[in-house]
């Protein structure tokens, strides 16, 4: 079975976990043995989220006064998919050294009229008060919104529509090796009129990505690994309930939390549509489980 498995930046950090690098490639070590289980026998695509990463990588570029501008998106997504990458090469090196695995810098095209741009929501960063979230508005051109008490820079997160190195994923995992990539959802770049590729200032979710990249490699099964045993109804409510197995249209039927597991139930029923297969999302804790379908929530037409 050809198998995309997307990591959370949960499982890299937790919350309330200062971002340090000990603590990161730690939890990379761990997520590393659950994924070599899915190695066995199977190949294996990685994506993996990149949120905290990127917002600190923001936060020391707008803070460096030698700088006359801070570093942009889609520089500072192609440095996290570097560092995150390595990590978890490394890792499936030293648990499953009978293959060859690598991490891929990998662009994602979005639409140049995508709504997103006019309407940035993704939150990125910390949050500030409000006065302070203005100044700092105003010195770095951001976009600002408030996030509960407290207001945060956001960036636009437009719609996938094409992984660039797609092909090159898919004959290096046919070949065997571990592939890496799409982290963050991939470099956001966009295709001028002479079909030129550009990057831009934006953050694209990792779950459509994910998902948009099953699609065109053709893959058999995409599992979402996060933090939580799967899709909640009520979620957070006494009446809470896994669902255990469901459908797109079930799904569709229910609102899920933007920004967190909307994305990831968008993402999977679109796998689910257009290739009549199996996306699964649950904890990274169990990957064997998910992927046999004993534990998490399996989505199918
Ligand atoms: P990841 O880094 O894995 O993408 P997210 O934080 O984006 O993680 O999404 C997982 C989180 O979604 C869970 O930790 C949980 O708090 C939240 N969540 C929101 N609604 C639901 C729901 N209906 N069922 C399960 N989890 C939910
Ligand atoms: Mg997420």
């Amino acid at each position: 079975m050809l198998i995309v498995a997307a990591l959370g930046g949960n499982a890299l950090l937790q919350r309330g976990e200062r971002p340090g690098a000990q603590i990161q490639q730690h939890h990379v070590v761990d997520a590393v043995a659950q994924l070599a289980q899915l190695a066995s026998g199977n190949e294996l695509i990685v994506t993996h989220g990149n949120g905290p990463q990127v917002g600190l990588l923001a936060l020391e570029s707008a803070s460096d006064t030698t700088l006359e501008r801070p570093f942009p998106f889609d520089a500072l997504g192609a440095q996290t998919q570097g560092m995150i990458g390595y990590w978890l090469v490394q890792a499936l090196n030293n648990a499953v050294p009978s293959r060859d695995a690598v991490a891929l810098v990998t662009q994602t095209v979005v639409g140049p009229d995508d709504p997103g741009f006019r309407h940035p929501t993704k939150f990125v960063g910390r949050g500030y008060e409000e006065d302070e979230a203005r100044r700092r508005a105003m010195a770095g051109q951001w976009t600002i919104r408030q996030d509960g008490p407290l207001w945060r820079r956001v960036v636009a997160s437009p719609e996938p529509l094409e992984v660039v190195e797609h092909a090159t994923i898919e004959s290096l995992v046919h070949a065997g090796t571990i592939v890496v990539c799409v982290g963050g959802g991939g470099v956001p770049v966009v295709r001028d009129q002479q079909g030129k590729l550009l990057g831009v200032e934006a953050v694209i979710d990792k779950d459509l990505a994910t998902s948009l990249l099953a699609r065109l490699v053709d893959a058999d099964v995409v599992l979402f690994l996060t933090d939580v045993g799967g899709v909640f109804e009520d979620y957070g409510r006494p009446s809470e309930r896994l669902l255990r197995s469901t459908r797109v249209e079930e799904l569709r039927a229910h609102s899920f939390a933007a920004g967190s597991m909307g994305p990831k139930v968008e993402a999977a029923c679109r796998f689910v549509e257009a290739t009549g297969r199996r996306a699964s999302i649950g904890s990274l804790d169990d990957v064997a489980g998910l992927l046999e379908g004993s534990t998490g929530t399996s989505v199918t037409k």
